[in-house]
């Protein structure tokens, strides 16, 4: 596949972030594909930000925003900043140019494979060393987050719209030879101070009733007030609370 580019890179460039001096890191392509049965790809250098370092690498992922899916527009501190349609990925250098890292041996044909970095794995691993920065990325990105973390331990997990405040409810089905569990769980980003309430859990557990679902999870960068703790204690088979500790944790044994 022919790859337009926009820049060539060479051993002292940059990151194309404004005003970074520190050297790149990794080459940025906009990528974007028809779902099958069309099964086309695109991809392309990123116009704006070619070349970017490792630090705003993971600083663009935190807050990127927008859906990474056939068609869909994501937005980006930093890459993208033309809005097309799609969705930043990232090489390390070292593998785009493995001729100029890899003087003197000889390499066949070079060319561009589109096995990317898993910038998931890269980000969890990059957000497990600096847990803290989940309580400064979009509630969003943090309910994706937690989404993610849900997948990875092997449930079926699906982010469904919640109609009033724009926010999503995060779906997770565990199956094995003795059925079906359905959990369904609210991400709280607050800050360390703000601890979630008893009226968060006890709507909760009203969505967690209504919706027929076994288990209502919460997960949270705080902790939990007393109050919802001596809520939650009695119905330990129907309510989890799950805080920051627990979600370092969580973090550390992402595969
Ligand atoms: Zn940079």
């Amino acid at each position: 596949m022919e790859i337009k580019k926009y820049q060539v890179f060479s051993p002292d460039t940059k990151c194309s972030v404004e005003n970074c001096e520190r050297n790149a890191d990794y080459e940025v392509y906009l990528y974007d594909y028809y779902a099958p049965p069309l099964n086309e790809e695109f991809i392309e250098q990123d116009y704006t930000c070619p070349f970017i370092c490792e630090i705003h690498m993971n600083e663009n992922e935190v807050k990127s925003l927008g859906e990474k899916k056939p068609r869909r527009i994501v937005t980006y501190p930093y890459t993208n900043q033309h809005m097309a349609q799609g969705y930043t990925k990232y090489l390390p250098v070292s593998e785009a140019y493995s001729e100029i890292f890899n003087e003197g041996l000889i390499v066949n044909n070079p060319q561009l494979r589109i096995d990317f970095t898993d910038i998931n794995k890269e980000l969890i691993r990059y957000i497990a060393r600096n847990p803290e920065i989940m309580r400064e990325i979009n509630p969003r990105k943090f309910e994706e987050l937690v989404a993610e973390l849900f997948n990875n331990k092997g449930y079926q997990v699906e982010l469904t719209p919640r109609t009033r405040d724009g926010g999503k409810d995060i779906y997770a089905i565990r199956k094995d030879s003795i059925g079906t569990t359905l959990y369904v769980v609210e991400a709280k980003r607050y800050s360390e101070n703000n601890k979630v309430g008893v009226e968060i859990v006890r709507g909760l557990y009203g969505v967690k009733s209504a919706e027929r679902a076994n288990v209502g999870v919460i997960v949270t960068t705080s902790s939990f007030t007393q109050d919802a703790i001596e809520f939650a204690s009695p119905l330990k088979y129907e309510l989890s609370l799950n805080d920051y500790t627990d979600l370092k944790k969580w973090l550390i044994e992402y595969k």
